[in-house]
């Protein structure tokens, strides 16, 4: 039987090498609350990500929800459907009304150009995900904001460490968050972050994400608890050394599949985006039915063979119960969205997959 393979096994340095670490936290005793390695790993992300602040959190779901009060956003808040649920939750637990765009099929990002026809005076801002790492029409989204007085949100839980026209994409927008989970090009375990540009509204975050204490006894609004224990900034510590070799090896495995898929009927994939370093944090394949079979019955082959791709993202959150009662959440309004939920799988990628399951997975396509 052979090895299983599944859509992503999380990159772990060898177990020694955190031993110092945990050595270090049993001396001090300091287990959490802005701790050594917790000041260390914002400050080391900061310098390898090219931004001025940032906040690290728990998890990338707790620094969305933070994101939004950091900014007081309420009312409505246009955002994509095809993303990961957490994304439209976020706003849920705020209170706010999701208002959903269609996609742009060539990024499965947020169609820029549909979004002035989906303000109303009730919308506060807009929230963007930079789909597998593909940078949104940054420049674009930004015009309309400015022109509305609109804020700007990216959930960028999947792109660390891409770069757009030569800087890092986390410096778009009003804030962008990132998640550190397990499944995550860069991961603490379970971990995020929010980036903000300057210390002010650091400050804010910081006081948000310790139920809003600003000093022993001040607290300055209901926030919540998101911090980052030490264990999990240790462990980032641990994997950012390495992330390069991380980053090279993802890049290697898309080129493989991109050349053997390329040109086959009935699958198509997303085009190089331009002026973009990619973080080849997923690999999707859209198949059609110009494929010989479709897209759920290629996936359960796949399966029988101890292949697990995943169907990232299907549902669309617009089409889930507590969503699609939703004016916006409307098929006819989302048909791109509706159209590529449909015929997308994501293909196995991360650092220690090897050439020969590379090809074992595209045997299974090729047919
Ligand atoms: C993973 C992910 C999140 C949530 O991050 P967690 O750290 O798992 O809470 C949010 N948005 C997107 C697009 C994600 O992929």
């Amino acid at each position: 039987m052979k090895k299983t393979i599944y859509v992503t096994q999380p990159y772990l340095p060898p177990l020694e090498e955190f031993i110092p670490y945990l050595k270090k936290i049993w001396d001090n005793k300091v287990l959490t609350n802005s701790g050594q390695f917790h000041q260390e790993l914002e400050l080391a992300l900061c310098n390898y990500l090219g931004v001025e602040h940032l906040s690290l959190f728990s998890n990338g779901t707790i620094a969305l929800v933070t994101a939004l009060q950091t900014l007081h956003i309420s009312g409505e808040v246009i955002t994509t459907p095809y993303s990961f649920v957490a994304t439209t939750h976020a706003l849920y637990w705020n209170n706010i009304k999701p208002v959903f765009v269609d996609i742009d099929p060539t990024t499965c990002n947020l169609d820029p150009g549909k979004i002035e026809a989906a303000i109303t005076p009730q919308t506060t801002a807009i929230l963007p995900v930079h789909c597998y790492g593909n940078p949104c029409a940054t420049e674009y989204i930004q015009e309309i904001a400015d022109i509305y007085g609109l804020k700007v949100i990216y959930d960028a839980a999947h792109a660390f460490g891409v770069k757009y026209k030569g800087e890092n994409l986390l410096k778009h927008g009003d804030l962008s968050i990132l998640s550190f989970h397990a499944t995550k090009v860069f991961n603490t375990f379970e971990g995020g972050a929010i980036i903000c540009p300057d210390l002010k509204t650091k400050q804010r975050i910081d006081y948000l994400k310790n139920f809003g204490f600003a000093d022993e006894v001040t607290v300055v609004a209901p926030g919540i608890n998101g911090k980052m224990s030490e264990f999990n900034a240790a462990l980032g510590l641990l994997q950012l050394k390495d992330i390069e070799t991380v980053l090279s090896l993802r890049r290697e495995i898309e080129t493989q599949y991109r050349n053997a898929l390329a040109g086959i009927k009935g699958i198509s994939l997303l085009p190089l985006q331009p002026h973009t370093e990619r973080n080849s944090s997923y690999f999707p394949i859209f198949i059609n039915s110009n494929y010989p079979v479709s897209r759920d019955q290629l996936y359960q082959k796949m399966k029988t063979v101890g292949i697990y791709p995943r169907r990232y993202f299907y549902p669309l959150i617009s089409n889930m119960p507590m969503y699609r009662g939703l004016p916006s959440a409307d098929k006819a309004k989302l048909y791109e969205a509706n159209r590529i939920t449909n015929e997308v799988l994501c293909l196995p990628i991360y650092p220690d997959l090897s050439e020969d399951e590379v090809q074992r997975i595209i045997q299974m396509i090729v047919i």
